[in-house]
């Protein structure tokens, strides 16, 4: 144990996120970091428990409690405190391959089943994993490591989310020789297209993925296997295949009015807007923008939060986020005990930041967009909403209904819809005959990976349909595993 008293002596404490007014005004990381002792005190508040659940990575009632991928969370809390951080890297890098992204954009549910969580603030698993690797690098102790040996197997990683960087970090590192095959123009899936600068910088993706190809993983952007690369070549070219190709389609909204302009995925949004920042500092125009507009993003979760912030970057006149399901409660309900995923109100910085600016939290729940209504020239001009309740049918299963007399019409000129993803696309997955399950995602059990195709895996999103970076990369180092086993016939990847 770090310090037997320290959880007693201590207050759980993170650092500030920049404050609203600057952060706003540009695509910056809102996160900053504490002074080494105040960091090394709160790996003090670790209590090293009998049977800590904070690294168990169980599925309970349907999330994870506890960290997905096992990291060893409290030694390196321990180390932490001693003021080891050279320990404390080499422990947490046994388990995670990216832990400065983890340490940026994981919900973190180890903190949901952290036992000090039970009656005191807990832990700050995330920020302290976050610290660790941050301090790593910022002082030069993160070196390309090349692999020994070369196995002489060409293994070819479709998509370059964080599920393909994992396998691909792993293979290569076991000594395959591994190409990475992305159609993007950049490398990194939703770690660069998907989550905003301002929660990622992609600075932080390029170090990681230089990395990696000075340690002898080839990339290649620009390369849609099924378009511009036949899918059958893939396996005349490689020992084995992993599809590692992400859920990317997105959920519709399926209301009268949904051909209006104006109106578009949370995804594309988000995509062109990192492109542009990218490419030319937003300089190029060639983004969506929600500059003095009226903005409804219809969905409540973390990718209509990341709509709300980017929105406000940009200067919209107002935002308003619209959830069908109701408010979740402040604090856990006893269905919903320790060391479970805590099902509760989070503020994100998204609603922090359109609260400060419209005085008022931007979230409307129980809310069902019935309508999307046009202007003369066809673009959207107002939505129709409805107050819902949720009550159960007559087979016992929730079901929102309408409330009377509750419909109200909304200003927007700008409406983006981030409710979910229904899987992967099946363009590829047809070209190379791969089974699909009910839910459409690929059919490759969890724990061998394999698809019903001799040589060919399948990870990530893909295969377990939209979820976390976190699950993203605990798939990436199992499939890197099955796969080796599949070469070699046996592995010593962890
Ligand atoms: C807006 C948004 C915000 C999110 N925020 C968070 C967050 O804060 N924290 C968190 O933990 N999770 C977050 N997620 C979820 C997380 O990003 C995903 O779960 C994770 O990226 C999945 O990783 P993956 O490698 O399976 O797929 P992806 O990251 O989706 O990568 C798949 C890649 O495959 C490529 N590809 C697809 N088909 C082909 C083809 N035929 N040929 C070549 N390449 C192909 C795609 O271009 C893409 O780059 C977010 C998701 C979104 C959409
Ligand atoms: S990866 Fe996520 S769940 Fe695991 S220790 Fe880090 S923040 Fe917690």
């Amino acid at each position: 144990m770090a310090k037997p008293t320290g959880f007693m002596e201590y207050n759980r404490k993170l650092a500030e996120d920049r404050p609203v007014r600057e952060r706003i005004r540009d695509w910056a990381e809102l996160h900053s970091g504490l002074s080494e002792e105040e960091q090394r005190l709160q790996g003090a508040r670790c209590m090293d428990c009998g049977i800590p659940y904070c690294h168990s990575g169980l599925v309970i009632s349907g999330a994870a409690s506890g960290c997905p991928i096992n990291n060893l969370i409290p030694e390196w809390n321990e180390l932490i405190y001693k003021g080891l951080w050279q320990k404390a890297l080499e422990r947490l890098l046994k388990t995670n391959n990216f832990p400065e992204f983890t340490g940026r954009v994981c919900p973190a549910p180890c903190e949901g089943s952290c036992t000090l969580g039970i009656n005191e603030p807990m832990v700050t698993i995330k920020a302290n994993e976050c610290a660790i690797i941050d301090r790593a690098y910022v002082q030069n102790r993160i070196k390309p490591h090349l692999p020994t040996v070369r196995t002489g197997k060409q293994v070819a990683v479709v998509g370059s989310g964080p599920s393909g960087l994992a396998c691909a970090d792993q293979l290569n590192q076991a000594g395959h020789t591994v190409t990475v095959l992305e159609r993007a123009d950049r490398i990194g899936g939703l770690l660069i297209y998907g989550i905003p600068n301002m929660k990622l910088d992609k600075q932080v993706v390029k170090r990681r993925t230089d990395r990696m190809a000075a340690e002898g993983v080839f990339f290649k952007t620009e390369v849609e296997i099924g378009t511009t690369l036949p899918a059958e070549q893939l396996l005349q070219d490689f020992d084995a295949v992993i599809l590692c190709t992400g859920a990317t389609s997105p959920r519709d909204l399926k209301v009268t009015g949904r051909e209006c302009q104006g109106i578009h995925f949370a995804v594309d949004f988000l995509r062109m807007n990192t492109k542009s920042l990218l490419d030319s500092n937003l300089t190029d125009g060639k983004y969506i923008s929600a500059k003095g507009k009226d903005v409804i993003v219809i969905g409540g979760g973390d990718t209509g939060t990341d709509c709300v912030g980017t929105a406000i970057r940009h200067g919209c006149k107002s935002v308003a986020q619209f959830e069908i399901l109701p408010r979740p409660p402040v604090a856990r309900p006893a269905h919903n005990p320790w060391p479970e995923w805590p099902r509760v109100l989070k503020t994100d910085y998204g609603q922090e930041e359109a609260s400060e600016l419209f005085g008022h939290d931007p979230r409307h729940y129980a809310l069902m967009t019935k309508q999307i209504i046009g202007d003369e020239t066809g673009h959207v001009k107002e939505l129709l909403t409805v107050q819902v309740e949720w009550k159960e049918d007559m087979s016992g299963r929730l079901v929102p209904l309408e409330i009377p007399g509750t419909e109200k019409f909304w200003p927007a000129q700008l409406v983006l819809i981030a409710m979910g993803f229904l899987g992967p696309e099946e363009k590829l997955l047809k070209k190379l005959g791969i089974e699909q399950d009910v839910r459409s995602n690929i059919n490759a059990p969890y724990g061998t990976f394999t698809t019903n195709i001799r040589g060919i895996f399948a990870a990530g999103d893909a295969r377990r349909g939209q979820s976390l970076v976190v699950w993203a990369i605990n798939e990436g180092r199992g499939v890197a595993r099955e796969c080796d086993k599949y070469l070699m016939g046996h592995s010593s990847l962890p």
